[in-house]
């Protein structure tokens, strides 16, 4: 075998050379088609090769594709910063344009540490977060994220384990039921408050859907409303993770939007570009960016890349290209028409312990044993089987990491806002086929 130069994933592994994309397909270079019900990593929001996201990254590409940002500024990241502050909740964003959604949760932390600092309360640097989340790989995401495998062997260089518990009504830390819960799982965050003290505490960060930590884990209804409540209380800034709920998965263009919360700050990436171009974002409310513009005036984080207008071009395009063919509403339609023949197909299947989601933000959790919720255990890689499985098939699906809070394996169903009825047929045929042969094997 010829050496290889590439590192991949998995380094035992021959991966397929994709050859093109076209709407919710991608085509490898043995024509063999995939129908991405994954939207790659939950980021190829509008599908492939979309002609008018291209032109516009051409238009771009002939006038200047770099500038260094502190040397200019352009056009595309100027309008880009006002577009984003207008459909963000409330309003009154300003926007840190950065490379990746690690850098745009990292950033946020950051800025929301520095805000303290230039109001003199330099004591408050600690960033809380939940267990079985996801911020990032970079080591301040990272260390925020509560996702035990790809924490495991940076151990030494992270802050503790994320400490509050995760909205996760299907196996509830708390151990309640979501009828009478009461939302203990965000009364844990006073908790968590109160036993570190809110004078070392800059801002408690939370997915609005959690994503690859757990499987599109839904928040019990008055939940952010409690911690929103609890943030302000204690003078906590309330970071939105929306890397991959943003710009329309969840079926509103924020995620936040559903519980008509205004975060204070708000990282995205993802479904931003749609894939297109790395583009990702922090944005930041007014009241944040205050003692900043007041004090130090500069913002002590970027990258060689941010704000570039090539991708600050794109990323317009696929906002006006989301906003012209009605796609939020297509994501929230689509959604629950998927979220329902999902359901339907988990009655078949023993193996299936939960279907949730929010928009054509979906997944599927598998148990070992419906009634007691156990597990299976992890050397059976229960995940991986179900998401090779189907990718023999030509069905790409999303693994989430279980691991904490005896969270099992689950896959992430998100497929393209563009899909459409053939193509869901399609997905739901492919699935069903998928777990007639996992329920051979286990
Ligand atoms: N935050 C969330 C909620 C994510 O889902 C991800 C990626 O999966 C990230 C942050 C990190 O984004 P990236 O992989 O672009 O660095």
């Amino acid at each position: 075998m010829e050496r290889e130069h590439l590192i991949k994933p998995l380094l035992n592994y021959r991966y397929p050379t994709v050859q093109y994309g076209k709407g919710s397909y991608l085509y490898d270079e043995n024509g063999k088609a995939y129908l991405d019900a994954s939207s790659g990593a939950v980021t190829a929001g509008i599908g492939h090769g979309t002609a008018e996201v291209i032109e516009a990254m051409h238009e771009q590409a002939q006038k200047v594709s770099f500038v260094y940002r502190s040397q200019f500024t352009s056009e595309p990241a100027e309008r880009l910063a006002k577009k984003l502050s207008d459909l963000a909740p409330g309003g009154g964003y300003w926007s840190f344009f950065v490379n990746s959604g690690s850098e745009a949760t990292e950033t946020a932390m950051k800025i929301a540490i520095q805000h303290w600092q230039e109001k003199g309360q330099s004591s408050k640097y600690k960033v809380l977060s939940r267990r079985v989340s996801y911020h990032g790989i970079t080591l301040g995401a990272l260390s925020m994220s509560g996702h035990v495998l790809r924490r495991r062997r940076f151990i030494p260089l992270l802050e503790e384990f994320p400490l509050v518990a995760p909205p996760y009504c299907y196996r509830c830390p708390m151990g309640k039921t979501p009828s009478e819960c009461g939302t203990a799982c965000a009364d844990d965050l006073e908790s968590a408050v109160k036993r570190i003290g809110a004078e070392h505490i800059a801002a408690f960060i939370a997915e609005p859907v959690i994503g690859a930590a757990g499987g599109a884990i839904v928040p019990p209804e008055g939940y952010y409303r409690k911690i929103k409540e609890i943030c302000e209380r204690y003078e906590i800034l309330f970071i939105a993770d929306e890397v991959m709920t943003g710009i329309g998965r969840t079926g509103a263009m924020f995620g936040m939007e559903h519980w008509g919360v205004e975060p204070d700050l708000i990282a995205l990436g993802k479904g931003m570009s749609a894939g297109y171009t790395p583009m990702a974002a922090t944005l930041v409310k007014d009241h944040v960016m205050e003692p900043i513009l007041h004090g130090s005036k500069v913002v002590m984080a970027g990258h060689t890349y941010s704000a570039n207008p090539q991708s600050a071009a794109v990323s317009l395009a696929v906002l006006e290209y989301i906003e012209k063919n009605g796609l939020v509403q297509a994501a929230e339609e689509k959604g629950r028409e998927l979220l329902s023949r999902l359901m339907e197909l988990a009655g078949r299947y023993a193996i299936i312990g939960d279907v949730r989601g929010k928009g054509l933000l979906l997944a599927v959790e598998f148990v070992a044993d419906r009634g007691s919720k156990e597990p299976f255990p992890a050397s059976l890689g229960l995940t991986a089987r179900v998401t090779d499985k189907a990718f023999e098939k030509g069905l790409l699906l999303y693994p989430a990491a279980g691991g904490v809070d005896g969270a099992g394996d689950a896959v992430i169903v998100a497929p393209p806002f563009i899909i459409s009825e053939e193509e869901m047929d399609e997905l739901v045929r492919m699935f069903d086929e998928t777990m007639v042969e996992v329920m051979r094997e286990v």
